[in-house]
């Protein structure tokens, strides 16, 4: 953002506060001391999305509840737990995981899980040839109804355009080498579109119930940055 725009943004909520101020005090011009701290400006994101709120709840687009209830989703409800769930079930039931893979929305559904978002999910399966990589080039698209918000790495530039470019490397970096005659097939989300990778099971995991092999999976696994191994749990960054 430029120094103007913060600039703006920040006048706009300063005269906002003042004028909130001005309303609890009658009208009146407040008392300023300096025998208090200061609040420290927000960041930009922080500044905008305050605007924008306010903006929206002064014109009465949305009401504060409805907000409260999003944010609430983002923060508890939705979360890399259900994509894992899903992808146990696969691995511990194969006519569920080939329902899964020719609809994945009705195979949610099963599990009690709803997708929520325009378009569709698809789920794309890794096997001992193949390797499949999840990206948005244009923005951040994400399944987040299954992995909730996303990591800052899969939205930003670097990896967005490094992904499809040398997508080997990339996945190098993350700490997955790949044998070469492994196929890396790499997936651009779009809002209409949106995928999951399905690990491969790891092996020795094979007397494990499936509420066990679920503490496995990571959100990077389902992004298609990791593997899933049997001793490691919810490695992230
Ligand atoms: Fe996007």
């Amino acid at each position: 953002m430029s120094t103007t725009r913060r600039d703006l943004l920040t006048a706009a909520l300063t005269a906002a506060g003042a004028a909130a101020a001005s309303d609890l005090a009658g009208g009146e011009e407040h008392d300023h001391h300096d025998n208090h701290d200061h609040q420290v400006v927000p960041s930009d994101p922080t500044l905008r999305v305050k605007a924008l709120e306010s903006l929206m709840v002064a014109k009465g687009l949305v009401d504060r509840a409805t907000l409260d209830a999003v944010i609430d989703m983002f923060e508890h409800k939705v979360g890399p737990h259900i994509g894992a769930r899903v992808v146990a079930r696969a691995w511990a039931d194969g006519t569920y995981k080939e329902r899964l893979l020719k609809d994945a929305r009705a195979a949610l559904a099963e599990l009690g899980y709803g997708y929520v978002s325009e378009g569709e999910l698809v789920v794309v399966e890794n096997t001992p040839k193949v390797h499949n990589l999840v990206v948005c080039t244009l923005c951040s698209c994400y399944p987040w109804s299954v992995l909730g918000l996303p990591p800052l790495w899969y939205k930003s530039a670097a990896y967005r355009a490094r992904s499809v470019i040398d997508p080997r490397g990339v996945l190098r970096e993350f700490g997955l080498e790949l044998s070469e005659d492994t196929e890396v097939r790499v997936w651009d989300s779009t809002a209409y579109q949106r995928y999951l990778v399905l690990p491969q099971r790891p092996t020795g995991t094979g007397s494990m119930k499936e509420e066990e092999l679920a503490t496995l999976v990571t959100r990077d696994a389902m992004v298609g940055v990791a593997r899933v191994t049997a001793g490691r749990r919810g490695s992230e960054r």
